[in-house]
């Protein structure tokens, strides 16, 4: 299971990636023009981004390139129906890991994110920390003041959302975002519930408060 990004602008065919994404047990986030794009990726994480070349507003070499430049290090599958080899060159130039040429089959379309997700993992920092809470990536676990807390499914997925954008407020929306699939209609309360046992699990009985509540707004979860 991965997180991934599909960045098309032809809905109907954005809509047949992601079914066949999820079928695959992956979780899947779609936006259908460049700056939907960047928006998403400046405020989360993802395991993989298949991008198509050509979109409104912002194009996906352009995505491509400002992303690298910024750091991001996820992988990103190039899609065009353009077949000529500079585009594949310029897409390959600008950061992009692989290349699919439309029209393509849903298994190839497998295949490929397959082997882009078995390649080894880009070293970027694997141990968030917020105030005294620890989150290992890698580990996949977290403690706070050197004391391990066990979190369970979206638990820990909140949590690391919460402390990459330590500081700031996330909404609701961007929880929700980030954390389900498009399809799975999920409600505020779900969101509630669980901030509500991942606070119980963080803070237990102490005053400390690590999640912030902003009514109406969001969460957010101090740096210190
Ligand atoms: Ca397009």
């Amino acid at each position: 299971m991965a997180r991934i990004l599909v960045v098309e602008d032809e809905l109907e065919l954005s809509k047949i990636m992601a079914e066949w994404l999820e079928d695959e047990f992956h979780v899947v986030n779609v936006a259908h023009t460049g700056s939907e794009a960047q928006a998403k990726l400046a405020t989360s994480v993802f395991e993989l981004i298949i991008l198509d070349l050509m979109l409104p507003e912002v194009n996906g070499i352009e995505i491509c390139r400002s992303y690298r430049e910024s750091g991001g290090a996820t992988p990103i599958l190039m899609v065009t129906a353009k077949k000529s080899l500079s585009s594949k060159e310029n897409g390959l130039d600008s950061g992009a890991d692989d290349y699919l040429t439309k029209p393509f089959k849903l298994r190839e379309l497998s295949a490929r994110v397959r082997a882009l997700l078995r390649r080894p993992k880009a070293v970027v920092p694997t141990v968030l920390s917020a105030g005294s809470i620890e989150l290992d990536l890698n580990a996949r676990t977290v403690t706070r003041g050197g004391q391990e807390v066990r979190l369970v499914g979206k638990e820990f997925a909140l949590l690391e959302l919460l402390m990459r954008n330590a500081g700031k407020v996330i909404t609701v929306d961007t929880i929700i975002d980030n954390l389900w699939s498009e399809s799975s209609n999920i409600s505020n309360d779900t969101v509630r519930s669980h901030i509500r046992s991942l606070r119980q699990k963080l803070d237990g009985d102490s005053d400390t408060k690590s999640i912030v509540t902003l009514h109406g707004i969001g969460y957010r979860i101090d740096e210190r």
